[in-house]
């Protein structure tokens, strides 16, 4: 059967539906969650919810809306409700995550589920073998651009942005400019006609633009300027490297998602071909990694950070002791399989 068809169909004959995306979510996590729930609650009228891994960070809170309150949880403030939301779906949605695993602490629950399972994500290697229905695509901007032309073509919207939920275009064109570093990486023509339907239909971009680069609290820049200043490295090969420790987050006073953007800085050197950019957390390091045309981060993140992602973004995790034995011994990763990667090439 046609996908959009099957989707379509799949839509009108269940009566609980969740919504799951990816672990630390992002604008684009967020912004095609958002998307799909306001179309899935407001134009179907159904039973619908966004369950998410984590809390939402500050930086993004302005994406769900007034419209769906009530209709958002997360796991680390609610577990057993998250849990029993997915168990009582008869419909999953995962977005922007590539497997059941990238949803962390949904993992569990969404695989022991038997509702029907839809994947709508734009990552490198889905786990298609997981899911009843799956909208792949890799050459596009982001998972809200995926989303975006596969609601075009359901009949309740016929390919006419303007009949969109507001808070869904407006979800849509935030995440679309998050995952694209406001048009500057993965830009394909569709991307901009994307952009240009939804300020047709009355997206406010600026609005948006100001939510996500102008909204920040003021340490948030000073750790940026102390981490380029201080923090940054630059090795022979190319590669850039910056790595946050518990203490300078405490001095900092810093919440999660004010380092978004940080990774990808050191990219305006003229000699560096990647950039790597550590979170320390309880027992692991989170790692963001980006690369100029020519270099794979996806492949750096698979090889080295138990990760992926996308050619030029990606990210992962390191352990300790599994991989490293301590914190203190990121650096010394860091050099040797930035090293050993551009050697092997
Ligand atoms: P970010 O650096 O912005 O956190 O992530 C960049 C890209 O890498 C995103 O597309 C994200 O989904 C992917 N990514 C981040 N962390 C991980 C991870 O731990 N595992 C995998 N497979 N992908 C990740
Ligand atoms: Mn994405």
């Amino acid at each position: 059967m046609d996908n959009i068809l099957n989707l379509h169909n799949l839509i009108g004959a269940a009566s609980r539906i969740s919504i799951a995306v990816h672990t630390h979510p992002d604008g684009d996590a967020l912004g095609s969650g958002t998307g799909l729930l306001t179309i899935l609650a407001g134009t179907f009228g159904k039973d619908a919810m966004l369950v998410l891994p984590d809390r939402i960070p500050d930086t993004l809170s302005f994406i769900t809306g007034p419209e769906n309150e009530g209709r958002v949880i997360d796991f680390t403030s609610d577990p057993e409700g998250s849990v029993a939301r997915i168990s009582s779906s008869d419909l999953i949605f995962c977005l922007d995550c590539n497997s059941f695993s990238r949803t962390a602490s949904l993992e569990e629950s969404l695989k022991a589920s038997d509702a029907t399972k839809v994947l709508i994500d734009h990552h490198l290697a889905p786990d298609t073998g997981s899911f009843d229905l799956v909208f792949s695509q890799t050459e596009i901007s982001s998972t809200c651009e995926l989303l975006f032309w596969t609601m075009m073509e359901l009949p309740e919207f016929a390919g006419d942005a303007s009949s969109l939920p507001a808070r869904s275009a407006y979800a849509m064109m935030t995440g679309l400019t998050t995952d694209t570093n406001n048009f500057a990486n993965s830009v394909f023509p569709t991307t901009f006609r994307m952009a240009s339907l939804l300020i047709g239909a009355g997206v406010d971009r600026d609005a948006i633009l100001n939510e996500i680069y102008n909204n920040y609290r003021e340490n948030r820049l000073r750790l940026m300027g102390y981490m380029v200043g201080e923090k940054m490295k630059i090795t022979s090969d190319g590669t850039a490297y910056m790595i946050l420790s518990r203490y300078d987050q405490e001095k900092f006073d810093f919440k999660q998602g004010e380092t978004e953007g940080f990774v990808n800085m050191p990219l305006a050197v003229r000699n560096v071909r990647m950039s790597i950019f550590l979170t320390e957390e309880e027992n692991w390091f989170r790692v963001s990694v980006r690369s100029k045309r020519g270099t794979s981060a996806n492949l750096y993140a698979k090889t080295w950070c138990n990760g992926g992602g996308h050619e030029q973004a990606a990210g992962g995790r390191l352990y300790f002791p599994q991989d490293i034995n301590s914190p203190e011994d990121a650096e010394a990763y860091i050099l040797e399989t930035s090293h050993k990667f551009f050697e092997g090439r």
